[in-house]
């Protein structure tokens, strides 16, 4: 019988996307560059289901049914589109092509673009979860046309993550929104884990605590508003020994975070869309500064702490009060990356339904969370939310919360602890809500030095004052 999907590209993602595919009982053609893989697919896990190896391209294409569905699942970049181009020739019209790689949302564009002109099908899809997910339900954020998803729709619902019955998969918008939202998941990402990593910080520093001790801090936190696979990991993994000294292992880890890139992408397109994305921001530079060894090492020593000795003294207030600031910058990095989505599905015309974006996230993927709940409620109260920090849920469980910040971020910089991600969160949240900011004196500055004009608060129009003759001003 023909294969009712094909997968392409057999590393640790592909291979395990397309056991999925099987394991859901359907027929699946597989497919790699270099043969061996599909044959170790085939031979380790055929019990998984029905799987259709063929060594060429033409005989993979050929053992699809019509309209074919084809899974990219190869290196993001210039092996995708090496794929794209082996696959053309072989396709026929309203075939659909689904790129399920990690591509750059304007590389999904430009390829929709190209295939669509040819009568195909291209949809990007963020896929999220890892080799896990990609196995056992990955959150599945599909792009691309609203006709390709009638038939494909089913089949990546069927095999995404489930939370209460309900698919971590739905319709995410035309040619890049599927890739856009996947990495705006990832960016977030960065954020929460920059968050978890500066609260276990100030727990160890306040409390002197040991990572067991914050990791049991962490499982607490874990049964409440917390509650999240990244806070869970860490959890276990604070409480993780390394078998080789007997320290805790997160102690024996060099203190440099890497970063493959989604992190650089997002906060490259917030300031291309001007979102101020300070969470995804700092988180993704908290890593660079990590890495930037010559700066460290002439810094250490050097640089003058003039910090005090911390010593916390009630333990519960204090671990309480960074669970809550903790809380209600995390609701300050999700609030900027669903602007973030919103701007760009302005942008594009991409008409991004964001509550429905925050449930396809609660399952399969990293940022799986217990919290997501809230902000798809926030969103069917009101589509057009303009800030999910004001939405009722969240001005209320940030507004408790808002002392408890002021108090942790103040007391980390008294005490010489870096929490960029905390500090600018709360710096956001400031600045947001202020009755006024001080911006009047830089757009003041900026017609002073280069003539670019000012608007007044109490008269319409456009000013500029001529600052170097007689200060007249005169409306534009
Ligand atoms: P890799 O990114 O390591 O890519 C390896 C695969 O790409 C192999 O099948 C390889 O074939 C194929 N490939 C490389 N170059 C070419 C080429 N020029 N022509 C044809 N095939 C080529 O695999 P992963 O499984 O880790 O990831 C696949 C995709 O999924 C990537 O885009 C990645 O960013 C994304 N992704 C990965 C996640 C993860 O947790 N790893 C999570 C979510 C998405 P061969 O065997 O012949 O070398």
């Amino acid at each position: 019988a023909p294969a009712q999907i094909g997968v392409t590209g057999l590393a640790v993602m592909g291979r395990n996307l397309a056991r999925n595919f099987a394991r859901h009982g359907y027929t699946v053609a597989v497919h790699n560059r270099s043969f061996a893989k599909t044959e170790s697919l085939v031979a380790d896990h055929g019990d998984d289901g029905t799987f259709v190896a063929s060594e060429s391209m033409a005989d993979f294409v050929a053992s699809i049914e019509q309209p074919r569905k084809v899974v990219i699942m190869v290196k993001a970049g210039g092996p995708t589109d090496a794929v794209i181009d082996e696959l053309i020739p072989l396709l026929d019209e309203g075939d659909i092509i689904i790129d399920a790689g990690n591509a750059h949302f304007p590389d999904t564009r430009r390829r929709e673009e190209r295939l669509r002109g040819l009568g195909l099908h291209f949809v990007g899809t963020g896929v999220s979860g890892g080799e896990e997910g990609a196995l056992n339900g990955p959150s599945i954020m599909p792009g691309g046309s609203e006709e390709s998803y009638v038939t494909l729709g089913p089949i990546l619902e069927d095999i995404s993550a489930k939370v209460d019955g309900v698919p971590c998969c739905t319709y995410v918008g035309p040619d890049g929104a599927g890739h856009f939202v996947k990495m705006v998941h990832n960016g977030i990402e960065y954020a929460d884990m920059q968050l978890i990593a500066e609260a276990y910080d100030l727990l160890k520093q306040g409390l002197g605590a040991t990572a067991a001790e914050i990791g049991q801090i962490f499982a607490e936190w874990n049964t409440g508003d917390l509650e999240s696979f990244l806070i869970e990991i860490t959890a276990d993994l604070l409480q993780h020994v390394d078998a080789e000294t007997g320290s805790a292992f997160v102690d024996i880890i060099l203190d440099q975070a890497e970063q493959k890139g989604t992190g650089r992408w997002t906060v490259q397109n917030g300031l291309d869309l001007g979102v101020p994305i300070t969470g995804i921001a700092e988180a993704t530079f908290a890593r660079a500064l990590s890495g930037s060894t010559p700066q460290r090492t002439a810094a250490r020593g050097v640089l003058r702490a003039e910090a005090g000795t911390w010593a916390v003294e009630d333990r519960d207030a204090f671990i309480e009060d960074v669970r809550l600031a903790l809380y209600s910058s995390k609701v300050v990095a999700y609030s900027q990356g669903f602007d973030q989505i919103a701007a760009a599905s302005e942008e594009f015309g991409w008409n991004i339904d964001r509550g429905a974006m925050a449930r396809i996230w609660r399952g399969g993927c990293i940022i799986r969370a217990r919290f997501l709940n809230r902000i798809t409620e926030a969103y069917e109260r009101d589509e057009n939310l303009s800030l999910l920090l004001a939405d009722p849920h969240f001005t209320e469980s940030v507004g408790n919360g808002v002392s408890a910040w002021r108090r942790v971020v103040s007391s980390a910089a008294l005490n010489g602890v870096p929490t960029p991600a905390f500090s600018s969160s709360l710096a956001y949240y400031d600045g947001v809500r202020a009755e006024r900011l001080p911006a009047a004196l830089i757009q003041a500055q900026r017609d002073f030095f280069g003539a670019h004009t000012y608007q007044r608060v109490d008269k319409p129009g456009v000013f500029h004052t001529e600052w170097s003759l007689d200060r007249t001003e005169t409306a534009q």
